[in-house]
């Protein structure tokens, strides 16, 4: 897959610790999108299925996050993807701004297939900082998969921030503007920020 990004040990892109994969590439191009950066599909590197699985087992993540970009607009190689991840017992929660109803068969294999599933367009003037999971209420999340049917829905703002192996800070999420500053400043950065993205290197 075409993958722009990646955090591990995320716990705010679903249930428990996941790895978190952004897609490059997205036709849908909604207006105001927080990601508009993700659209070209020339973007980012080309991953084999194994290699992100391997940076799933190494951080011990329970589960994977796919979204983008438009993780549904590389179907065949999300399909082939979430078979190999549910097969190793990696559960698969898939974002797409598509609307069920606009589906092709292989992109509703996927919805059917993925563990968890929010779906719908990122609309502008719905948006909300407050929800879980999703930017904005028109959203919907669909669980396909009965062992999550009880897990908490309660709507909150979550944020995280990752540092990497080279000392990399990313703040991901809905993080507010003194977080994201916060952080700089202990990175010994004084820089003001734009928060119009759910990723944040700072
Ligand atoms: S919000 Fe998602 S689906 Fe909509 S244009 Fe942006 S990346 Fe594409």
């Amino acid at each position: 897959m075409r993958v722009a990004d990646m955090v591990h040990s995320s716990k705010i892109y679903g249930p428990g610790k996941r790895t978190v994969v952004w897609l490059q590439g997205c036709s849908i191009r909604c207006d105001n999108c927080w990601n508009d950066e993700l659209w070209s599909f020339k973007g980012g590197r080309f991953m084999m299925n194994h290699e992100i699985i391997q940076h799933v087992e190494t951080h011990c993540d329970e589960g994977i996050t796919l979204l983008g970009g438009e993780p549904l607009d590389q179907p065949k190689r999300v399909l082939q993807f979430i078979e190999h991840a549910q097969s190793l017992g990696i559960n698969v929660l898939l974002y797409t701004g598509y609307e069920l109803h606009e589906l092709s068969k292989i992109q509703s294999q996927c919805v059917e297939l993925a563990d968890i599933v929010i779906h719908g367009r990122y609309m502008h003037e719905l948006r909300s900082l407050n929800l879980l999971w999703r930017g904005s209420t028109n959203q919907e999340i669909l669980i396909n998969n009965e062992k999550f049917r009880d897990i908490d829905l309660t709507e909150k703002r979550q944020m995280e921030v990752h540092i990497d192996s080279m000392g990399q800070t990313k703040v991901v999420g809905y993080p507010t503007e003194e977080l994201v500053e916060s952080v700089s400043l202990l990175n010994g950065k004084m820089k003001s920020f734009k928060l119009d993205g759910d990723r944040v290197e700072v």
